[in-house]
């Protein structure tokens, strides 16, 4: 069982607004596997809207959380935050063909089974697609001079 679970049976028709709270810990775990990728210490957010029209529901909205993730430049650890848009539409079906190449794909639709529609791939996948592949501490970075002076020590 997932740790984000829309229940559709408890679902008004038309829109619905769902908040989570995104752990360190959650994440930290969704993240094992990616090398030198660790959960931030602060905690982010997920602000969903549903729009439900009899099984098919509409989710958008916005994923947010803090990741540590070390600079190219000066090797030093730092903390960002990321944030990414989520649109996709759930169909019932089966799950198991979200992973096939298929022209719905591209258009943002994925499948449930059963009454629940579990988003903790949606929401990982979402967040560790904003994780920049070559991270820069920031303009204060000081760069190669910080290794080279850590080297002399
Ligand atoms: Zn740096």
């Amino acid at each position: 069982m997932g740790r984000f679970v829309l229940n559709i049976r408890e679902m008004d028709e038309g829109i619905s607004e769902y908040l989570f709270d995104i752990s360190p810990e959650w994440f930290g775990h969704e993240l094992e596997g990616c090398e030198g990728i660790n959960a931030g210490q602060e905690p982010g957010a997920v602000d969903l809207f549903a729009t439900k029209h009899g099984r098919e529901v509409l989710i958008q909205g916005r994923v947010r959380a803090s990741v540590e993730i070390t600079c190219v430049r000066c090797l030093r650890p730092f903390q960002k935050n990321i944030g990414a848009e989520v649109d996709v539409l759930m169909l019932p079906g089966n799950p198991a063909t979200n992973d096939q190449h298929e022209d719905e794909d591209d258009l943002g639709v994925e499948r449930y089974r059963g009454d629940h529609i579990h988003l903790d791939e949606l929401i990982r996948d979402s967040l560790v697609l904003e994780i920049p592949m070559n991270p820069n501490c920031g303009d204060d970075c000081p760069g190669w001079d910080y290794l080279e002076a850590e080297l002399k020590q």
